[in-house]
Protein backbone atom coordinates (compact mmCIF):
# COMPACT_ATOMS: atom_id res chain seq x y z
CA UNK A 1 0.00 0.00 0.00
CA UNK A 2 1.54 3.06 -1.13
CA UNK A 3 1.96 5.68 1.95
CA UNK A 4 1.40 8.86 0.21
CA UNK A 5 -1.11 10.53 -1.74
CA UNK A 6 -3.98 8.38 0.52
CA UNK A 7 -5.79 8.54 3.77
CA UNK A 8 -4.06 5.34 6.22
CA UNK A 9 -6.57 3.60 8.32
CA UNK A 10 -4.78 4.05 11.53
CA UNK A 11 -0.84 3.56 12.22
CA UNK A 12 -0.98 -0.05 11.39
CA UNK A 13 -0.90 0.93 7.76
CA UNK A 14 1.57 2.69 8.19
CA UNK A 15 4.29 -0.31 9.23
CA UNK A 16 6.69 -0.91 6.07
CA UNK A 17 7.00 0.00 3.08
CA UNK A 18 10.26 1.30 4.09
CA UNK A 19 12.67 2.67 1.49
CA UNK A 20 15.89 1.01 0.18
CA UNK A 21 18.56 3.74 0.15
CA UNK A 22 22.05 3.55 -1.50
CA UNK A 23 24.63 4.02 0.57
CA UNK A 24 26.71 5.82 -2.26
CA UNK A 25 29.41 7.15 0.30
CA UNK A 26 30.26 4.19 2.03
CA UNK A 27 30.95 2.36 -1.26
CA UNK A 28 32.89 5.23 -3.02
CA UNK A 29 35.28 5.29 0.25
CA UNK A 30 35.60 1.48 0.18
CA UNK A 31 36.27 1.20 -3.46
CA UNK A 32 33.31 -0.71 -4.07
CA UNK A 33 31.92 -1.20 -7.85
CA UNK A 34 28.81 -2.77 -6.56
CA UNK A 35 25.81 -1.38 -5.23
CA UNK A 36 25.38 -0.87 -1.11
CA UNK A 37 21.37 -0.54 -0.66
CA UNK A 38 20.30 0.01 2.72
CA UNK A 39 16.49 -1.39 3.86
CA UNK A 40 15.82 1.45 5.89
CA UNK A 41 13.28 -0.01 8.79
CA UNK A 42 13.45 2.65 11.70
CA UNK A 43 10.99 4.73 9.27
CA UNK A 44 8.28 1.86 9.88
CA UNK A 45 5.16 3.21 12.47
CA UNK A 46 6.52 1.65 15.66
CA UNK A 47 10.64 2.15 14.28
CA UNK A 48 11.71 -0.94 13.51
CA UNK A 49 11.30 -4.07 11.23
CA UNK A 50 9.40 -5.62 13.89
CA UNK A 51 6.40 -3.53 13.70
CA UNK A 52 6.08 -5.92 10.49
CA UNK A 53 5.79 -9.74 12.51
CA UNK A 54 3.92 -7.52 15.11
CA UNK A 55 0.96 -6.73 12.63
CA UNK A 56 1.28 -9.88 11.49
CA UNK A 57 0.94 -12.60 14.51
CA UNK A 58 -1.98 -9.96 15.68
CA UNK A 59 -3.72 -10.37 12.90
CA UNK A 60 -3.36 -13.65 12.81
CA UNK A 61 -4.12 -14.47 16.00
CA UNK A 62 -7.40 -12.48 14.96
CA UNK A 63 -8.57 -14.25 12.80
CA UNK A 64 -8.37 -17.70 14.65
CA UNK A 65 -10.53 -15.85 17.55
CA UNK A 66 -7.80 -15.99 19.93
CA UNK A 67 -7.93 -12.06 20.73
CA UNK A 68 -11.06 -11.01 22.80
CA UNK A 69 -11.12 -6.93 22.73
CA UNK A 70 -11.46 -5.42 26.24
CA UNK A 71 -10.53 -8.87 27.65
CA UNK A 72 -7.14 -10.40 25.99
CA UNK A 73 -3.83 -9.38 27.14
CA UNK A 74 -0.65 -10.02 24.84
CA UNK A 75 2.38 -11.01 26.76
CA UNK A 76 5.21 -10.94 24.78
CA UNK A 77 9.19 -11.38 25.73
CA UNK A 78 11.28 -9.70 23.68
CA UNK A 79 14.11 -7.32 23.20
CA UNK A 80 11.70 -4.49 22.74
CA UNK A 81 11.44 -3.94 19.46
CA UNK A 82 8.73 -6.75 18.97
CA UNK A 83 6.88 -5.30 22.23
CA UNK A 84 6.56 -1.76 20.71
CA UNK A 85 5.24 -3.19 17.48
CA UNK A 86 2.69 -5.40 19.61
CA UNK A 87 2.19 -2.38 21.95
CA UNK A 88 0.87 -0.49 18.99
CA UNK A 89 -1.29 -2.91 17.62
CA UNK A 90 -2.93 -3.57 20.85
CA UNK A 91 -3.33 0.30 21.44
CA UNK A 92 -4.80 0.28 18.31
CA UNK A 93 -7.14 -2.38 18.63
CA UNK A 94 -7.76 -2.44 22.42
CA UNK A 95 -6.44 -5.72 23.84
CA UNK A 96 -3.69 -5.24 26.94
CA UNK A 97 0.04 -5.68 26.62
CA UNK A 98 2.43 -7.08 29.33
CA UNK A 99 6.02 -7.01 27.74
CA UNK A 100 9.20 -8.60 29.69
CA UNK A 101 12.23 -7.23 28.87
CA UNK A 102 16.14 -7.98 29.88
CA UNK A 103 17.50 -5.49 31.61
CA UNK A 104 20.27 -4.57 29.31
CA UNK A 105 17.83 -3.28 26.68
CA UNK A 106 17.62 0.44 26.77
CA UNK A 107 15.37 2.83 29.08
CA UNK A 108 14.41 4.39 25.49
CA UNK A 109 12.20 1.18 24.99
CA UNK A 110 11.03 0.48 28.16
CA UNK A 111 8.99 4.46 27.71
CA UNK A 112 7.99 3.54 23.82
CA UNK A 113 6.13 0.76 25.77
CA UNK A 114 5.06 2.28 28.64
CA UNK A 115 3.60 5.15 26.22
CA UNK A 116 1.79 3.23 24.52
CA UNK A 117 0.07 1.59 27.30
CA UNK A 118 2.07 -1.80 27.85
CA UNK A 119 3.26 -3.10 31.59
CA UNK A 120 6.86 -3.49 31.66
CA UNK A 121 8.72 -6.73 33.81
CA UNK A 122 12.53 -6.11 33.06
CA UNK A 123 14.50 -9.27 33.84
CA UNK A 124 18.02 -10.52 34.47
CA UNK A 125 19.77 -10.28 31.32
CA UNK A 126 22.18 -13.29 32.42
CA UNK A 127 19.42 -15.59 33.35
CA UNK A 128 19.43 -18.36 30.82
CA UNK A 129 16.83 -18.52 28.12
CA UNK A 130 15.05 -21.73 29.93
CA UNK A 131 15.22 -20.67 33.28
CA UNK A 132 12.12 -19.44 35.29
CA UNK A 133 13.60 -15.93 35.48
CA UNK A 134 14.66 -14.90 31.83
CA UNK A 135 12.26 -12.80 30.06
CA UNK A 136 10.87 -15.87 28.33
CA UNK A 137 10.43 -17.71 31.49
CA UNK A 138 8.62 -14.71 33.37
CA UNK A 139 6.38 -14.35 30.29
CA UNK A 140 5.48 -18.43 30.55
CA UNK A 141 4.70 -17.61 34.47
CA UNK A 142 2.37 -14.22 34.05
CA UNK A 143 0.78 -16.09 31.16
CA UNK A 144 -0.57 -19.08 33.44
CA UNK A 145 -1.57 -17.01 36.08
CA UNK A 146 -3.31 -13.78 33.90
CA UNK A 147 -7.03 -14.31 32.90
CA UNK A 148 -6.70 -14.55 28.91
CA UNK A 149 -2.97 -13.79 29.36
CA UNK A 150 -1.64 -14.85 25.35
CA UNK A 151 1.99 -15.13 24.12
CA UNK A 152 2.37 -14.95 20.71
CA UNK A 153 5.03 -16.34 20.68
CA UNK A 154 7.60 -14.73 18.28
CA UNK A 155 10.50 -17.61 18.65
CA UNK A 156 7.79 -20.20 17.15
CA UNK A 157 5.43 -18.18 15.46
CA UNK A 158 5.20 -18.76 11.54
CA UNK A 159 3.78 -15.39 10.72
CA UNK A 160 7.03 -14.04 12.21
CA UNK A 161 8.82 -15.49 8.86
CA UNK A 162 5.95 -15.23 7.17
CA UNK A 163 5.31 -11.52 7.39
CA UNK A 164 8.87 -11.10 6.26
CA UNK A 165 8.63 -13.26 3.29
CA UNK A 166 5.58 -11.12 2.09
CA UNK A 167 6.34 -7.87 2.85
CA UNK A 168 10.17 -6.89 3.28
CA UNK A 169 11.07 -9.43 1.14
CA UNK A 170 9.25 -8.12 -2.01
CA UNK A 171 9.42 -4.74 -1.23
CA UNK A 172 13.20 -5.07 -1.47
CA UNK A 173 12.65 -7.14 -4.88
CA UNK A 174 10.38 -4.56 -6.01
CA UNK A 175 12.81 -1.38 -5.41
CA UNK A 176 15.68 -3.60 -7.28
CA UNK A 177 13.55 -4.72 -10.32
CA UNK A 178 11.89 -1.80 -11.17
CA UNK A 179 14.94 0.61 -11.01
CA UNK A 180 16.85 0.84 -13.88
CA UNK A 181 20.40 -0.06 -15.22
CA UNK A 182 21.94 3.21 -16.20
CA UNK A 183 25.48 4.19 -17.24
CA UNK A 184 25.81 6.05 -13.98
CA UNK A 185 23.91 3.58 -11.72
CA UNK A 186 24.36 -0.18 -13.33
CA UNK A 187 22.40 -2.76 -12.12
CA UNK A 188 22.24 -6.36 -12.46
CA UNK A 189 18.15 -5.67 -11.65
CA UNK A 190 18.29 -8.83 -8.67
CA UNK A 191 18.85 -8.78 -5.42
CA UNK A 192 22.51 -10.63 -5.56
CA UNK A 193 23.67 -10.57 -2.22
CA UNK A 194 21.00 -10.24 0.92
CA UNK A 195 22.88 -9.26 4.67
CA UNK A 196 21.02 -9.24 7.87
CA UNK A 197 21.64 -9.51 11.89
CA UNK A 198 19.59 -12.45 13.48
CA UNK A 199 17.93 -12.01 17.13
CA UNK A 200 14.95 -14.38 16.54
CA UNK A 201 15.99 -15.53 12.71
CA UNK A 202 12.52 -14.35 11.43
CA UNK A 203 14.05 -11.41 9.55
CA UNK A 204 17.04 -13.37 7.82
CA UNK A 205 14.80 -16.28 6.93
CA UNK A 206 11.48 -14.23 5.27
CA UNK A 207 13.49 -12.46 3.11
CA UNK A 208 15.88 -15.45 2.46
CA UNK A 209 12.80 -17.47 1.04
CA UNK A 210 11.41 -14.82 -0.90
CA UNK A 211 14.32 -14.11 -2.40
CA UNK A 212 15.22 -17.28 -3.27
CA UNK A 213 11.84 -19.07 -3.75
CA UNK A 214 10.86 -16.28 -6.39
CA UNK A 215 13.53 -13.83 -7.53
CA UNK A 216 17.10 -15.31 -7.50
CA UNK A 217 17.59 -18.98 -6.18
CA UNK A 218 21.65 -17.84 -6.39
CA UNK A 219 21.27 -14.91 -4.17
CA UNK A 220 23.59 -15.32 -1.63
CA UNK A 221 21.97 -14.80 2.08
CA UNK A 222 24.54 -13.76 5.00
CA UNK A 223 23.39 -13.70 8.67
CA UNK A 224 24.99 -11.86 11.33
CA UNK A 225 25.50 -12.82 15.15
CA UNK A 226 26.93 -11.09 17.52
CA UNK A 227 30.01 -12.39 19.80
CA UNK A 228 28.78 -14.07 22.79
CA UNK A 229 25.76 -14.82 21.15
CA UNK A 230 25.32 -18.70 19.46
CA UNK A 231 23.42 -18.42 16.31
CA UNK A 232 25.94 -18.55 13.94
CA UNK A 233 26.69 -22.11 11.86
CA UNK A 234 29.12 -23.53 12.06
CA UNK A 235 29.03 -23.95 15.83
CA UNK A 236 33.00 -23.56 15.49
CA UNK A 237 32.25 -19.75 14.89
CA UNK A 238 30.72 -19.17 18.27
CA UNK A 239 34.16 -19.15 20.30
CA UNK A 240 33.07 -16.92 23.07
CA UNK A 241 30.15 -18.19 24.27
CA UNK A 242 28.21 -16.31 27.09
CA UNK A 243 30.28 -13.11 26.73
CA UNK A 244 28.17 -10.08 27.30
CA UNK A 245 27.72 -8.18 24.62
CA UNK A 246 25.87 -4.78 23.96
CA UNK A 247 24.42 -4.22 21.04
CA UNK A 248 20.31 -4.73 21.15
CA UNK A 249 18.34 -7.53 19.42
CA UNK A 250 20.70 -9.52 18.04
CA UNK A 251 21.99 -13.43 19.41
CA UNK A 252 20.50 -15.50 22.31
CA UNK A 253 21.88 -18.47 24.29
CA UNK A 254 19.88 -20.89 22.12
CA UNK A 255 18.54 -21.14 18.65
CA UNK A 256 14.84 -19.84 18.28
CA UNK A 257 12.64 -22.85 16.51
CA UNK A 258 11.81 -19.94 13.86
CA UNK A 259 15.79 -20.08 12.88
CA UNK A 260 16.52 -23.75 12.97
CA UNK A 261 13.44 -24.66 11.20
CA UNK A 262 15.17 -23.69 7.68
CA UNK A 263 19.12 -23.13 8.72
CA UNK A 264 19.72 -23.75 4.82
CA UNK A 265 18.76 -20.43 3.33
CA UNK A 266 21.55 -18.92 5.05
CA UNK A 267 24.65 -19.22 2.97
CA UNK A 268 27.18 -17.81 5.33
CA UNK A 269 27.16 -16.42 9.31
CA UNK A 270 29.37 -13.76 10.68
CA UNK A 271 30.53 -12.98 13.80
CA UNK A 272 30.79 -8.95 15.23
CA UNK A 273 31.78 -6.86 18.40
CA UNK A 274 30.75 -4.10 19.70
CA UNK A 275 32.76 -1.53 18.77
CA UNK A 276 32.83 -2.89 14.93
CA UNK A 277 28.83 -2.24 15.30
CA UNK A 278 29.25 1.24 16.87
CA UNK A 279 31.85 2.14 14.77
CA UNK A 280 29.76 1.29 11.75
CA UNK A 281 26.65 3.29 13.16
CA UNK A 282 28.33 6.42 13.27
CA UNK A 283 29.62 6.18 10.04
CA UNK A 284 26.45 5.56 8.43
CA UNK A 285 25.21 8.43 10.65
CA UNK A 286 27.84 10.60 9.68
CA UNK A 287 28.33 9.78 6.22
CA UNK A 288 24.70 8.66 5.04
CA UNK A 289 22.70 10.61 7.20
CA UNK A 290 20.86 7.54 8.24
CA UNK A 291 19.89 7.73 12.38
CA UNK A 292 20.36 3.71 12.51
CA UNK A 293 20.90 1.40 15.82
CA UNK A 294 22.96 -1.18 16.99
CA UNK A 295 21.92 -4.03 15.07
CA UNK A 296 22.12 -1.68 11.74
CA UNK A 297 26.01 -1.02 12.28
CA UNK A 298 26.50 -5.24 12.91
CA UNK A 299 24.84 -5.83 9.71
CA UNK A 300 27.06 -3.14 7.65
CA UNK A 301 30.53 -4.06 9.28
CA UNK A 302 29.73 -7.75 8.28
CA UNK A 303 29.19 -6.47 5.35
CA UNK A 304 32.31 -4.77 4.77
CA UNK A 305 34.05 -8.06 6.25
CA UNK A 306 32.33 -10.56 4.00
CA UNK A 307 33.25 -8.41 0.91
CA UNK A 308 37.16 -7.92 1.87
CA UNK A 309 37.34 -11.42 3.72
CA UNK A 310 36.04 -13.85 1.13
CA UNK A 311 36.34 -14.99 -2.13
CA UNK A 312 33.08 -14.92 -3.20
CA UNK A 313 32.75 -11.41 -1.25
CA UNK A 314 35.88 -9.66 -3.44
CA UNK A 315 34.40 -10.94 -6.55
CA UNK A 316 31.00 -9.04 -5.53
CA UNK A 317 32.91 -6.16 -4.26
CA UNK A 318 34.10 -6.12 -8.13
CA UNK A 319 31.09 -6.11 -10.22
CA UNK A 320 29.50 -3.07 -11.98
CA UNK A 321 25.60 -3.22 -11.15
CA UNK A 322 26.07 -6.14 -8.21
CA UNK A 323 23.29 -5.31 -5.90
CA UNK A 324 23.98 -5.83 -2.44
CA UNK A 325 21.63 -5.41 0.45
CA UNK A 326 21.66 -4.60 4.07
CA UNK A 327 19.04 -4.65 6.33
CA UNK A 328 19.13 -1.55 8.90
CA UNK A 329 16.56 -3.14 11.88
CA UNK A 330 15.97 0.17 13.90
CA UNK A 331 16.95 3.62 14.72
CA UNK A 332 19.03 5.59 16.81
CA UNK A 333 16.43 6.82 18.86
CA UNK A 334 16.22 3.86 20.45
CA UNK A 335 19.37 4.31 22.27
CA UNK A 336 19.83 8.00 22.77
CA UNK A 337 20.49 7.57 26.51
CA UNK A 338 23.48 4.49 26.19
CA UNK A 339 26.55 5.22 27.02
CA UNK A 340 28.28 4.42 23.48
CA UNK A 341 25.77 6.68 22.07
CA UNK A 342 26.84 9.61 24.58
CA UNK A 343 30.37 8.87 24.07
CA UNK A 344 30.10 9.10 20.00
CA UNK A 345 27.85 12.15 20.28
CA UNK A 346 28.01 14.35 23.45
CA UNK A 347 31.47 13.32 25.13
CA UNK A 348 33.21 13.18 21.68
CA UNK A 349 36.32 15.49 20.94
CA UNK A 350 34.68 18.72 20.43
CA UNK A 351 34.92 19.63 16.37
CA UNK A 352 37.43 22.74 14.84
CA UNK A 353 33.69 24.71 14.51
CA UNK A 354 33.15 24.07 18.44
CA UNK A 355 36.29 26.62 18.59
CA UNK A 356 34.88 29.14 16.11
CA UNK A 357 31.61 28.74 18.04
CA UNK A 358 33.44 29.31 21.52
CA UNK A 359 35.39 32.27 20.37
CA UNK A 360 32.38 34.00 18.22
CA UNK A 361 30.05 33.84 21.44
CA UNK A 362 32.63 34.69 24.30
CA UNK A 363 31.31 38.04 25.87
CA UNK A 364 33.54 40.98 25.22
N1 LIG B 1 17.90 -5.74 15.30
C1 LIG B 1 17.06 -5.29 16.25
C2 LIG B 1 17.30 -3.92 16.81
C3 LIG B 1 16.01 -6.08 16.73
O1 LIG B 1 15.19 -5.63 17.69
C4 LIG B 1 15.84 -7.38 16.18
C5 LIG B 1 14.73 -8.25 16.71
N2 LIG B 1 15.05 -8.85 17.94
C6 LIG B 1 16.73 -7.83 15.20
C7 LIG B 1 17.73 -6.96 14.77
C8 LIG B 1 16.67 -9.20 14.61
O2 LIG B 1 15.48 -9.52 14.00
P1 LIG B 1 14.95 -11.01 13.97
O3 LIG B 1 14.36 -11.30 15.33
O4 LIG B 1 13.92 -11.02 12.92
O5 LIG B 1 16.08 -11.91 13.68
Amino acid sequence: MPRSGQILENALEAVGNTPLIRLSKIAQHEGLKCNLLGKVEYMSAGGSVKDRIAKAMVEAAEKEGKLIPGKSVVIEPTSGNTGIGLAMACAIKGYSVIITLPNKMSLEKEASLRALGAEVVRTPTEAAWDSPESHIGVALTLQKEIPYGIILDQYRNLNNPLAHELTTGPEIIEAVTITPSTAARPSSGKVDVMIASAGTGGTVTGIARAIKKTHNPDCIVVAVDPIGSVLALPETLNTDNGIPYVVEGIGYDFIPEVLSREPGLIDSWLKTSDEQAFEAVRVLMRTEGLLVGGSSGSALTATMRWLKETKEGRRIAQTEGANVVILLPDGIRNYMSKPWFLKMTMEAEPSPLAGVIAKIMKPA
